[in-house]
């Protein structure tokens, strides 16, 4: 009996025995410790003496069902939680003790029934390991569910796991439709969503593939896939792991920018070939009233009266105005039609050579050139003595009459362009004008102060434009102007 007792105390189980008259004979130390009543106090005493909270309990109508009909009963913490209010105490903290209960006649040796066992497991911990998995299971499906990019697995056998709700709406069916079906045939190409899982399969990941998919609705979904290898969670097999973003607007309005750049494109060609074709053609009829009036000059030139002569030569300057503003426009509709020729060009020797054309504009206005260090560039050569020769031409012809001019060309390289600049202190133009100087056949000036077609800018717009760059003035009426310049450095030669 001794030696029964001892293992009894042993166990890490509580054992409690309950004799016919319902008293306590066996009180193991596991169930006095836990319940925090030791043996002495609980032999002899009842159930329900000792934890009066527990009348009515299903504990004690098991031990009664073992009592009357020897029937058996097994209390599993899911069902009857906390059967026994026992304690697990630790320094200052108290848990409850999660149990298991198995309440069963305890036989004689003659085979009757004598009295009736209760035996205790502590599931405290296994209890929580379930909790904490329940948890951790619950936040991946919120993280699955909650995701804004459809989630699908996907089995070695091509077929639907788990789909999340935005899978559900990308498609247009629902998650028990889906599951268990082949995952290619939502594809409008089966055999391209084939390759795409074997790939996955084979080199475990699979990054950004665009395939189309058939929503129920019968439209057509571009998405973009990639897909990892996972193992599966119920069974060894791995499985694929897929998300799908709809790109379908992306690409709609990649195609409709393409379109309209095609359009544009083609519209642009049409126009300049059309200001050229009208240019050239407009100089013909021009050169013949031209020639004519000359012979009118020549013949009549003397004899006609005064006033005549006069209208004369109104009609005269109207046609040689006409024909430098045609000429003009012909120079603007053949900018940008070499396609974006490129060389090696020292830009020192450009300016040099448009201050050579300006040279006799130079020294009739007295002009001092201040020429800083210029690079050598990737760019069009004749490009840029255009747009130098009109930027100084420029500078030149819209001088203060107060003091002499003064011209400052320079470069500064600026975080990925070349800036050059074209500074005078001329008349300035005021801040609001600014944009409205570089209009095609805009001038901010009296047309009998100073002559001009009002191209000449429009035309280093379109230069600088056409080249990827960008063309601003800086300016204080009054005092001066400065123009500037970029060219995109990525073709830089030096
Ligand atoms: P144009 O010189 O033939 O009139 P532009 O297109 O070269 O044509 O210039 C447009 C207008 O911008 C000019 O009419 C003038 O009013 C103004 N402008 C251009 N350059 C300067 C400058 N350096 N200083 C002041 N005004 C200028």
């Amino acid at each position: 009996m001794a030696a029964g007792k001892d293992l009894n105390n042993s166990l890490d189980l509580g054992v409690i025995v309950i004799e016919d008259d319902r008293r306590i004979s066996v009180w193991n130390d596991w169930i006095a410790h836990k319940a925090q009543i030791p043996a002495a106090k609980a032999l002899g005493r009842t159930l329900a003496e000792l934890f009066p909270a527990l009348e009515g309990a299903p504990l004690l109508a098991a031990v009664e069902r073992v009592f009357s009909a020897g029937l058996p009963t097994i209390m599993s913490h899911h069902f009857h939680p906390r059967v026994l209010p026992l304690v697990e105490v630790r320094g200052r903290v108290v848990e409850p003790v999660e149990q298991s209960v198995v309440v069963r006649p305890l036989l004689t040796g003659e085979g009757r029934q004598a009295a009736c066992l209760i035996q205790v497991s502590d599931l405290t911990s296994a209890v929580k390991r379930d909790r904490h998995l329940r948890k951790i299971t619950a936040y991946s499906r919120t993280l699955f569910d909650m995701s804004a990019d459809a989630l699908v697995t996907v089995d070695g056998e091509g077929r639907m796991l788990e789909t999340n709700p935005s899978f559900e709406t990308l498609t247009g069916r629902s998650g028990a439709g889906l599951q268990g079906q082949p995952f290619c045939e939502v594809f409008l190409s089966v055999e391209e969503a084939r390759s795409f899982v074997r790939q996955a399969f084979a080199d475990r990941l699979r990054h950004d593939v665009t395939l189309t998919l058939r929503h129920a609705d019968g439209g057509l979904r571009h998405v973009l896939l990639n897909a990892a290898v996972i193992p599966g969670a119920h069974s060894d097999d791995p499985c694929l792991y897929i998300s799908a973003r709809d790109i379908s607007h992306r690409i709609e309005a990649q195609r409709q920018l393409a379109r309209k750049s095609d359009e544009l494109e083609r519209s642009n060609a049409e126009l300049s070939a059309f200001a050229y074709v009208a240019s050239h053609d407009l100089r013909q009829p021009l050169r013949m009233i031209s020639s004519y009036l000359g012979l009118i000059e020549r013949r009549l030139g003397t004899a006609l009266p005064d006033d005549l002569r006069e209208f004369l030569s109104f009609a005269v300057d109207g046609a040689r105005r006409m024909d430098r503003l045609i000429l003009d426009l012909l120079e603007y509709s053949r900018v940008g039609h070499d396609d974006g020729r490129r060389e090696a060009v020292d830009v020192a020797e450009v300016v040099n050579d448009s201050l050579l054309n300006l040279k006799l504009a130079i020294e009739e206005s007295q002009a001092e050139l201040v020429v800083g260090a210029l690079p050598v560039i990737e760019s069009d050569r004749l490009e840029l003595l255009r747009l130098f020769q009109n930027l100084i031409g420029n500078a030149l012809k819209y001088r203060s009459l107060d003091r002499l001019p003064r011209i400052e060309v320079g470069y500064r390289g600026d975080g990925g362009e070349h800036c050059f600049f074209v500074r005078d202190n001329g008349i300035g133009i005021a801040a609001e004008q600014s944009d409205r100087a570089f209009g095609i056949f805009q001038r901010l000036v009296p047309a009998e102060q100073y002559e001009g077609t009002g191209i000449g800018l429009a035309i280093c717009k379109k230069i600088v434009e056409h080249r990827g760059g960008r063309i601003w003035v800086d300016s204080r009426p009054g005092f001066g102007s400065t123009f500037f310049f970029t060219v995109p450095e990525d073709a830089a030669a030096s």
